[in-house]
């Protein structure tokens, strides 16, 4: 069977974020089991592959969606700027890592990244994220932790990742975790 250029990108999205991952572990910034990333975690893990993390300047928000990344002028360093979530107990941590894949997998190609639009790199761009932060191993544990008379607790598999329903629907189809 022969992979479509389009698998290949996927595939890509998918390698590059696991080795990434394992990278931020054996750093010791990003512990091994987490469940769900914290704003200095994600910082230190950008820092650690030489970007920025910072809010969204004042004004900007509307134009830009929930976050962008932008490669800096001088050098080969790049920034990634998110919208500071309505409520302190939701981190939008797959909408920046989500910046960290465009910057890993795209800024060669663009100057600056801005994601309310869809599209194929954005699609790897998601892969990359949830890759990232939600890999196999854990994410199986997580399901099998809340199966319940077997059906899926996908309120509960939300409430641990904190992140949104739609996103832990999908990652659960792509591992083939259910339909
Ligand atoms: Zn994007």
């Amino acid at each position: 069977m022969k992979m479509t250029d389009a698998q290949k990108d996927m595939y890509l999205a998918e390698r590059v974020a696991t080795e990434m991952r394992q990278y931020f572990i054996e750093k010791k910034i990003l512990p091994q089991d987490a469940r769900s990333l914290d704003m200095d975690t994600l910082a230190a893990m950008v820092a650690a592959v030489g970007g920025t993390l910072m809010p969204i300047p004042e004004g900007a928000e509307s134009e830009e969606g929930v976050a962008y990344v932008e490669k800096d002028e001088n050098d080969d360093s790049f920034t990634i700027y998110y919208a500071k979530p309505e409520s302190e107990n939701h981190v939008p941590y797959l909408s920046v890592l989500h910046e960290l894949g465009h910057a890993a997998l795209h800024l060669d190609k663009h100057k600056k990244l801005a994601c309310k639009g869809l599209g194929t790199i954005h699609d790897e761009a998601d892969l990359f994220a949830r890759t990232l932060a939600m890999p196999r191993q854990i994410f199986e544990q997580v399901a099998v932790e809340n199966l319940e008379n077997g059906t899926f607790n996908l309120r509960n598999i939300v409430k641990t990742y904190r992140e949104d329903y739609f996103q832990i629907l999908q990652r659960g189809q792509e591992l083939k975790i259910w339909e």
